[in-house]
């Protein structure tokens, strides 16, 4: 076993994978604690979404220890495997069933992959319900719960579906770009959400966002061709002159 991966939710060591030739990810290291929130920056083609694939287990890595709660190797395991686990991912676009209400895409995704009639028709426990009513109110969505999702902001149909990752209560939830496309007050309010779940969950974000990352005020790694180029605070991160000289300068 990994000793130093001990005590992490999850740990990425010396992780590369190339595409035709190509190294998309470059001995990339990155560890993060139970309950951790970090953002992730870095210029277009960095790596950053194709780290989360290797997370998820959609793209296998080439080399390099991918541990989940310091004892799961993810490079062993399918995505289905890995989901189960407690890794959930929110893609940049919204995937709601737009014709359902908000209230009862949270319903499906609380109760798994079942018939979506079945699910519609049974009749809620109280636990259940106390759970969708939490959830609504943490995606700030407890007013349009009756309405169709179709109707929904396209803000608020990312709400819903963080909403609906969360329904599966995963450990680690993987968000790329969440805000973008979104209104300035529906960013503020996405990284006020997202600070809320972070501590019942890991949060792993990828945001280009400067004015969102700095709203989360947690730990940045910045991406640099398939690496860790700096970490530490926002304002750490911003004065440092490599991150200047390939990320902010630009
Ligand atoms: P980012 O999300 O930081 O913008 P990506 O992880 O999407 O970057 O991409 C990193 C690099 O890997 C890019 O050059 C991209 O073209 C390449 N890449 C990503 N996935 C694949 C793939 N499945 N096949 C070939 N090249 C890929
Ligand atoms: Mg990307």
């Amino acid at each position: 076993m990994v000793t130093a991966a001990q005590g992490s939710i999850l740990y990425l060591d010396g992780v590369s994978v190339s595409f035709d030739g190509f190294r998309a990810i470059n001995s990339l290291s990155l560890v993060l604690k139970p309950g951790e929130m970090r953002a992730i920056i870095g210029p277009n083609g960095a790596g950053k979404t194709t780290m989360m694939d290797i997370v998820t287990g959609k793209t296998r890595p080439d080399a390099g220890d991918v541990l989940f709660d310091g004892t799961h190797d993810l490079t062993r395991l399918d995505e289905a495997e890995i989901a189960r686990l407690g890794v959930g991912r929110k893609f940049q676009k919204p995937t709601v069933f737009e014709t359902l209400s908000v209230e009862d895409n949270l319903l499906l995704a609380l109760k798994g992959a079942r018939g979506v009639l079945d699910v519609l028709l049974a009749r809620l426990s109280g636990a259940e319900r106390r759970r969708i009513d939490e959830l609504l109110g943490l995606i700030r969505l407890g007013d349009r719960r009756a309405e169709m999702a179709a109707d929904l902001s396209h803000g608020q149909k990312q709400w819903l579906e963080i909403g609906m990752l969360l329904a599966q209560d995963p450990k680690v939830l993987l968000v790329d770009e969440p805000v973008a496309g979104m209104t300035d007050v529906e960013t503020m309010q996405t990284a006020e959400l997202l600070r809320e779940v972070a501590g019942a969950h890991s949060v792993v974000v990828v945001e280009h966002d400067m004015a969102f990352v700095r709203e989360l005020g947690v730990k940045v790694s910045v991406l640099h061709e398939g690496s860790v180029l700096a970490e530490g605070s926002i304002d750490h991160v911003s004065a440092d002159q490599k991150v200047i000289d390939v990320y902010l300068g630009r």
